[in-house]
């Protein structure tokens, strides 16, 4: 900031010492040079913009001091001049009146530097250039320009439904969309196609308005799922999700979880956790896909149920599924990611209390650590529970687990529930973990500022 205010008043000063060249070398010379001399000293300077009556009859072209001369003609140069008047032409310096504005273009830029320092030349270009830039054949900067003149609401995937493009009028992002959609349907390289698939879901998300743009920007859209790129047919899968229409969407989101493509599989399953933020209907196909031969399509599969679940709405054979699955599936990494979607259901929920509790023994560490997870992030507090998992979980063999349970004893647990357990607090001041001291330190000072 201190730097910025510097720059700023240095641009100030100078622009003003420009100001004043370019103003004395216009009006200066308003006495007909009579004060040339004494035009040195400023208030002498003011003299000469207030007072016009003390010019003096002079040639228009040569300066020719006429006030002796009698007549319109310069005995000088000879011009005649066409009326009396032109014979008090103010003398003006135009070699200074530029010097002038040369240095109050200096100053200018010197104002601006902690601008283009941050943000880029094109942060003092107005919008509507940098959206016919996009037009041009090298386009980066202009679409860098913009990108810095809008905002993401949320960082993950579906944030990049870019929510406040709102510095972009609507025919500003007709423009930006329609070209967009021609940018994306030419023959460019794939980074440029994905760079205008970036801004058309951008454009697309903001201007919610059905009308033809938004249906050739839709259109393209989906035609991209068949497309030769495979980083924009993973996209397009994802984006394909369209809340108002979940049928359709799940149509089309159901053939790509077959694709020998793993991104495309992902992402067919990740359209459906979009989808699955509006409406149930996926929720069937996705416990189906708990049963897919490719263990990533099972495990995102669990976790897009778990992001499913309102507890009102979860039913039984829901829960079933996920049981299972964190039963009997092969992988680790699926059984944790079902375990973490069934503890939605809460502990007062006996079968969920039940694998839970065979969670925390489970032979797998990332098991026993997703429990201790699972439990961290309960509402429904079972404070003996808790108590119970914590204080076993910190003496773990495995480092990850020591340190999810070292979390919940610290954050999840009141130190009056563990009055009667001191005795084991002060043996975990010489555990090995740092986390596990300090929860154990943290909850024995508590109880001693009580007990006074
Ligand atoms: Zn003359």
């Amino acid at each position: 900031m201190p730097v910025d205010l510097l720059y700023w008043s240095g641009g100030a000063l100078l622009g003003l010492v420009g100001v004043g060249i370019a103003l004395w070398a216009l009006f200066a010379d308003r006495s007909g040079g009579r004060l040339a001399s004494a035009s040195i000293h400023p208030l002498a300077l003011w003299a000469l913009f207030v007072d016009r009556s003390r010019a003096k009859r002079r040639c228009s072209k040569c300066w020719y001091d006429m006030s002796a001369t009698a007549g319109l003609q310069c005995p000088e140069c000879g011009r005649v001049a066409k009326r009396e008047s032109k014979l008090y032409k103010t003398r003006r310096n135009w070699r200074w009146v530029m010097a002038g504005f040369m240095v109050i273009l200096a100053a200018s830029f010197l104002t601006v530097q902690p601008r283009v320092q941050r943000d880029g030349w094109t942060s003092l270009m107005p919008t509507t250039l940098l959206v016919l830039g996009v037009y041009m054949h090298d386009n980066q900067w202009a679409f860098d320009g913009l990108e810095k003149r809008t905002s993401y609401e949320h960082p993950d995937f579906q944030g990049s439904w870019l929510v406040s493009a709102e510095n972009l009028w609507d025919w500003q992002l007709r423009l930006l969309g329609s070209h967009c959609v021609t940018l994306i349907e030419s023959n460019e390289p794939p980074s440029k196609r994905r760079v205008a698939f970036n801004w058309l879901v951008h454009v697309m998300s903001a201007r919610r308005k059905d009308d033809d743009v938004h249906r050739r920007m839709w259109g393209t859209l989906l035609s991209l799922l068949n497309d030769t790129d495979s980083q924009l047919r993973e996209w397009a899968a994802i984006y394909s999700a369209d809340p108002l229409d979940p049928q359709a969407s799940i149509d089309r989101l159901l053939p790509l979880l077959g694709d020998p493509d793993v991104r495309i599989r992902r992402a067919g399953v990740t359209g459906m956790r979009v989808l699955g933020q509006y409406s149930d209907a996926p929720l069937p196909h996705l416990v189906v896909a708990l049963a897919h031969a490719d263990w990533e399509v099972r495990s995102l599969a669990a976790s897009a149920i778990g992001s499913m679940i309102r507890r009102e709405t979860a039913t039984e054979d829901v829960l079933d599924s996920l049981a299972d699955a964190f039963q009997y599936d092969a992988k680790a990494e699926v059984r944790a990611r079902a375990l973490l979607a069934l503890s939605n259901f809460g502990l007062r929920n006996v079968k969920c209390r039940e694998m839970i509790r065979a969670a925390l023994n489970d032979p797998e560490p990332l098991v026993r650590a997703e429990a201790l997870d699972a439990l961290a992030m309960m509402d429904d507090m079972d404070v003996a529970f808790f108590v119970e998992s914590a204080l076993a979980g910190v003496l773990d063999a495995e480092p990850s687990v020591r340190s999810h349970a070292a979390w919940l004893l610290h954050h999840r647990i009141p130190s009056r529930e563990l009055e009667d357990r001191r005795d084991v607090l002060v043996k975990l001041m010489v555990a090995e973990d740092e986390e596990v001291r300090s929860a154990a330190a943290y909850h024995l000072a508590t109880l001693e500022e009580v007990g006074k």
